[in-house]
């Protein structure tokens, strides 16, 4: 649709950027990126129109995103380049108004085009070489001071590298580590540096990713004052553990990126944490969640380890003490069988155990709310773990008592 659009407003319109890579790759991307050579906020507009979606626009930047109703996002860029300076009637500029847009990317596989108009529509724009990079498995800058122009492009080649098993091929290594040793990710501002930490660490092989920050000495920049050796078992096995979690039926939440975070920085001391929470602005409830891991993961950890004498119902109280987010930290940090299967049970009871008692069955028995019905109940959800008592009936005589 966005071609006909384009075509009405006479502009030319190119699929750029990630999703070229993806489907060149096979690979699934819900993201789909639009350059025109025209006014790209008024293809965005009408093709909003079309479909009913939203559209948030930056006119400094001459950008768009198409918002539609089912969650399906379209970005849509204007080609930089003067247009009265080049008429779009004449094609061999034309190109060219994609082309700069192109030079301006991070890699060769990110910086190909497909065409979307008229007669040459699916024809490939590569005028980088990115599709045989994509063959051989490389991530390539298009130019060599490409990390000192943006140094972000350092973590953006680690995520690349690691999410498709490809090599960063040697002269942009070179570049990526002179890069680092002249400290070029010290100049990027937290925000924008959380923004692509936070991708790394949603993704798949997280784990990996951080190894090889490490290992390229982006690590400090991403973590200071946090030691990745201490932390680097789990780290490798935490993706193991959040996908044995989600089998069991415990996915990590809408946050997954919090479960890698927590375990980065279950080492490290409170008041670094606290001010590295602060650097990358998690709000007051991811950061509690962060602290409590912190003060509470070995001591829940020593009362599961517990073989004898545990009543069930203080082992899922103890679970209590942390947030879900931290439950793939616990599981990787067992090294037995018998506990993970421990563990797993007392998800279950923490998720299904609720008696079926409530407030109202108190307030019927004559008491008025307060600080007794929060003891009665929890009572009885104690009593339920515990076996004591099995059916509601027996629930109701046990609140009576
Ligand atoms: P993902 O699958 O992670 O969404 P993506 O390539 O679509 O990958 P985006 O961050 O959405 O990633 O970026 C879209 C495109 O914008 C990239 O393919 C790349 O061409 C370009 N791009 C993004 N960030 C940069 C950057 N820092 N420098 C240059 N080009 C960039």
């Amino acid at each position: 649709r966005a071609r006909e659009i384009a075509a009405r407003l006479g502009y030319r319109v190119f699929a750029a950027g990630g999703v070229v890579r993806d489907i060149l790759l096979k690979a699934g991307n819900l993201d789909i990126d639009l350059v025109v050579e025209g006014d790209g906020i008024a293809l965005a507009e009408a093709l909003a129109g079309a479909y009913g979606a939203q559209v948030r626009a930056h006119h400094k930047f001459g950008t768009a995103e198409v918002l539609f109703p089912d969650g399906f996002k379209v970005d849509v860029a204007t080609a930089r380049v003067e247009f009265y300076e080049y008429p779009a009637a004449l094609p061999r500029v034309e190109s060219s108004c994609v082309r700069h847009d192109l030079y301006r990317r991070d890699f060769t596989i990110n910086a190909m085009a497909v065409d979307l108009n008229g007669e040459h529509f699916g024809d490939l724009i590569d005028f980088f070489g990115g599709r045989q990079d994509l063959q051989q498995g490389l991530i390539r800058v298009l130019y060599n001071l490409s990390f000192i122009e943006d140094p972000i492009r350092l973590l953006r080649a680690v995520r690349f590298e690691q999410r498709y098993g490809f090599k960063i091929e040697p002269q942009t290594l070179k570049l990526a580590q002179e890069a680092v040793r002249r400290e070029v990710l010290a100049r990027v501002s937290p925000e924008r540096l959380w923004e692509e930490l936070k991708h790394i660490l949603m993704e798949e092989k997280a784990g990996r990713m951080l190894e090889r920050l490490h290992q390229l000495g982006m690590w400090p920049f991403a973590f200071p004052g946090v030691t990745y050796w201490e932390v680097q078992p789990v780290l490798h096995d935490l993706g193991e553990s959040m996908q044995l979690l989600e089998e069991w039926g415990f996915p990590p939440g809408n946050e997954p990126w919090l479960c890698y975070f927590i375990a980065a920085l279950h080492w490290t001391d409170p008041e670094t944490v606290r001010s590295l929470c602060e650097r990358y602005h998690l709000n007051k409830r991811q950061t509690g969640k962060v602290l409590a891991t912190l003060a509470n993961w070995r001591l829940v950890l020593s009362r599961l380890c517990l073989r004898d004498g545990a009543r069930t119902s203080e082992l899922v109280r103890t679970l209590l003490l942390l947030p879900p987010e931290a439950h793939p930290l616990i599981l990787t940090l067992m090294d037995e069988e018998w506990l993970k299967e421990r563990f797993r049970q007392l998800l279950v009871l923490l998720r299904e155990s609720k008696p079926t008692v409530d407030g109202t069955y108190i307030k019927s028995l004559g008491y008025r709310p307060g600080p007794i019905f929060r003891r009665a109940l929890d009572a009885v959800w104690q009593a339920r773990l515990d076996g004591l008592v099995k059916n509601s009936d027996e629930e109701k005589a046990f609140v009576q008592e």
